[in-house]
This record gives structure tokens, sequence and C-alpha cells, in this order.
């Protein structure tokens, strides 16, 4: 499907130059999902009358020569954003009939600019997972290998671009979400700063890390979306109210004279071969495009999955605490009395990896353990924030790899979680600091499975991060094809 490759800035030609329509585009978005959802399973819900309804709408703003670069751009979301209206599940069987009534800040910023959401799409369940197997919706598959996963936990969001379903998506990234499945799927995917982006509606997770942020198949169309969500929000009191800038008007600015520090601790003996002759490749590049490349130390990097772990799982148990049965969602009345309908509800409602992590994180908050673990795992983050700021007074940027391997078998790794958690070792430790990070494609494995290149910025430097990326994407061809499904 042809017009499903075109990046955002082509199909925005073509709909405001009168060559295609909104709803057209709409359609051929739908027949793409049609033929190719039950290979990949990435979408959990299709909202076909609704995209088109709403792609008319744009028609009619683009015929009047309004809009923006958004507007009658098809677009999937995450199924962790509230949709108004609309099944918002967040992969569990106890929102399976969540109908929300309000949108989330970002889906309202979204429609007002006339993007034509087209559904939800599939995740791991409350965001808990790196492999998209811990859905109620069932596992989403890599498009470029079906028997491989996709990256979690936004692995829908990852797979639908890669599968050419549509350009654009929103992910969430809570220690990895977005970045992970990013890399695996051949995608771009950005992890805005702590408070860059309203989570006003986005089911919660881990609070005081979890951010939204752009999916794409190219750095200019993440950086159009960033953009398009961006911003202070006084519905949530932890988005900060400082200016978003014009990503697209520094894109291309290129990154002479920048310095991009490489943290010693990524460069591990663990490190996959193709992996490490990726990276290794892409900082040739950068030196040629005129960085300075200086190794740099994060020392405290040893420490943040044991610190991520206790943290989100502490504030998770905390957060899904809201899940009794009476707010939302489903409810199972057999047990006895108030406590048994809230056992029932809950025994029923979750898969095991949440009741693992509510477990988890009950155990770190209860008194007498909380000092040793929760209080604990908090001055260690610090720790780990103060390496970055530390290192950040050296260089303008951190170049890492996403993940150690490229993308894993499909249950290799399900009955390990430790494994499995050990797999986000390098995307967890930014968000323990709240900094801002990227995912770009970099290379292919020998197996042909994509590998991402990861940069870390300063807070509130992602505009530095996109240009650096451009930069690499325009001196290199990885990334922006569909797999071959
Ligand atoms: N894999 C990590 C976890 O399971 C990160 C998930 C996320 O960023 N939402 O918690």
């Amino acid at each position: 499907m042809e017009l499903n490759s075109l990046t955002i800035l082509q199909l925005g030609e073509k709909l405001r130059g009168g060559e295609l329509t909104s709803v057209a585009l709409t359609q051929a978005c739908l027949e793409r999902i049609a033929v190719t959802n039950d290979k990949v399973n990435s979408f959990i819900t299709v909202c076909a009358d609704e995209a088109l309804a709403a792609a008319a709408e744009a028609d009619a703003l683009l015929a009047a020569g309004d809009g923006g670069p958004l507007t009658g751009i098809p677009i999937a979301l995450k199924d962790i954003f509230n949709t108004r209206d609309l099944l918002t599940t967040c992969g569990s069987k106890i929102l399976a009939n969540y109908i929300p009534p309000y949108d989330a800040t970002v889906v309202a910023k979204l429609r007002a600019q006339g993007a034509v959401i087209v559904g939800k799409l599939n995740m791991d369940e409350f965001a808990m997972g790196s492999s998209n197997e811990n859905s109620a919706a069932g596992p989403v598959r890599n498009p470029w290998n079906l028997e491989r996963i996709p990256g979690g936990s936004s692995g829908g969001s990852a797979a639908a671009l890669a599968a050419g379903q549509v350009s654009l998506t929103l992910g969430t990234d809570t220690g990895g979400s977005i970045r992970q499945p990013a890399s695996h799927c051949g995608v771009v995917g950005l992890k805005p700063t702590y408070g860059r982006v309203s989570r006003y509606g986005v089911v919660a997770y881990a609070s005081s890390l979890d951010q939204v942020g752009p999916l794409a198949r190219n750095v200019e169309d993440c950086a159009t979306l960033l953009g398009a969500v961006a911003g202070y929000d006084p519905l949530d009191s932890t988005s900060v109210d400082t200016p978003v800038p014009d990503y697209l008007a520094t894109l291309k600015d290129g990154i002479k004279g920048k310095k991009i520090g490489l943290p010693k601790e990524y460069f591990i003996a663990g490190l996959d071969a193709d992996v490490k002759k990726a990276i290794d490749a892409a900082i040739e590049i950068y030196k040629q495009l005129g960085a300075e490349i200086v190794e740099v130390s994060l020392p405290h990097t040893d420490y943040a999955v044991a610190c991520y772990y206790l943290i989100a799982t502490a504030e998770a148990s905390s957060n899904l605490a809201r899940y009794d049965g009476v707010r939302y969602g489903v409810r199972k009345d057999e047990g006895e009395g108030l406590i048994g309908m809230y056992q029932q509800t809950r025994a029923a409602g979750f898969g095991d990896e949440v009741k693992r992590r509510i477990m988890l994180g009950t155990y770190a908050l209860s008194s007498g353990y909380y000092d040793a673990y929760y209080l604990k795992a908090q001055k260690v983050r610090t720790l780990i924030r103060q390496d970055f700021l530390t290192a950040f007074e050296q260089v303008d940027l951190l170049l890492t790899p996403v993940a150690p391997t490229p993308a894993f078998k499909i249950g290799e790794k399900a009955d390990d979680p430790l494994q499995m958690y050990l797999s986000d070792i390098f995307t967890i430790p930014l968000n323990l600091a709240g900094l801002c990070g990227m995912s770009i494609p970099c290379g292919m494995s020998g197996e042909g499975l994509p590998i991402g290149l990861q940069l870390f910025g300063k807070p509130f430097a992602e505009a530095e991060i996109l240009q650096a990326a451009w930069a690499f994407e325009n001196a290199t061809d990885f990334g922006g094809t569909l797999a071959p499904l």
C-alpha cells in the first residue's frame, strides 16, 4: 500500500493540493489494517465509522484552506489514552468494558488539530512489560518476523508503523516503552522530559515515571507529532509551564561541533554482537558528521533496574487500587460481601504480571520495609539523576544502545520475569532521571531484525535530540521502510 509508506509531510502536500482526500487516505489505512491485523494483532479497537466521519470533517477544513500539519492525517493511539465514547482497555480484562466519558488532554489536542483517530493499539496490560506478551488482547507480533516480540509496552504502537497501518502513533514510556519497541520494529520513538507532555487522562502506571510520546517512521514526523501534543496543561500539575519550541525550525541544523558522550557502563560484555556492530558504525557516522565523541561515566547504572522495579511497582500498587469493581470496568459479584467482591473482581480482572507487581509494590511500601526498599530506591534514584546531570556538564548528548539484543522470540522470556526486567537496562535510567531520549533505526541484525540507537538529552532538550536524530537519518538509509508482510 503505497500511500501508507509516505511521510505525513508528503501526505499533507497531497491533501492540501487536492490530490488526495482524508476520507480516501483513512479508507486506505482501514484496508491495510484489515489485511494485516490478523498477523500482527496491533489493534485492539478499530473505529472505522468515527474515523471516516472525522476524515470528512478534515476534508471540509482542507477544502477551505484551513488546518495544520495533522489535519486529515490518520493516527492510532496506545489503548492507555482515554478516548471519549471509545473503548479504552489498557490491555486488561478489568477494563474490558470501559468507555471513558472524556478525552485525555493529548487526545483532545489531536482532535482539535484535525488528526483522524482510527483506533486503539495493543499494549502490555497497564503498560507493564517489555514484549507485549502481557496483553488481555493477546501478543503483538513483530512485523519484521512474526515469531518475534515487537517490544513493549507500546508494542502495538511500533508494530502498526512497521506494518504500514498508520503513519503516526502515540505511546507512553515509563521505563522504555516507547524507545524499546521503536528499536525492535525499526521505527522512531521519543520519550520527552517528564513534564513536557500532559498525562491527564492517561491511565496511570507509575506516575513519577510515566510520560507520553510520539512514534513515527521518520524523525520529521516524530517532531511534528511531539509539537502537536507537548505543552503545559492546568489539568496535570506535573506538566511544566515552559514554552514548546518549534521542533521543525531547528531540525536540519546539523550537529557540527556538538559533543556526544558514550557512557562506558552501556557498552558491556553482554551486548549482542550485531547490536555492538551497528552502534559502533553509528558512532563513526556521527564523527563524520562533525560531532566530537567522548567517553563519560554514569556510575550508578548497575542499580537502575532494581531501583526502577521497586519504585514502579510501589506506585503501580497504589495506582491500581482504584480498580475495585465499583468505579471502573468489570465487576465480579460472586464473592462474599464487599471484600469478597473486591477479591473476585481483582483476581479475575488482572493478569499474572500485574498481580506480581501489585504484590511486589505493596510489599515494598509496607510498614517495616518502606525504609529498606522504597526510601532506599528513592535515594538511589537521586544518584542516578545526578550521574546524568554531571555527564551533561561535559557533553550535549549521550549515545547508547536501546536494548542489549534485537527482538527476542515470543515466549523466550515469558517464564523468567527477572530476565525480562534485565532487558530494560539501557532504557530505565533515563526515566528515573526524568530526562528525554529517543530511539532511531541504525541497522539490521544478521537475522533481519531492526536495531535502534538511543540518544539522551538534557532536560527539555528534545529539539537537540531531534536535530541529531535527523542528521543521522539523513546521512544513512536505515528506517522509514515497511516490514515485508
Ligand atoms: N518494561 C518496563 C516495565 O515493564 C517499562 C514499561 C513501560 O515503559 N511502560 O515496567
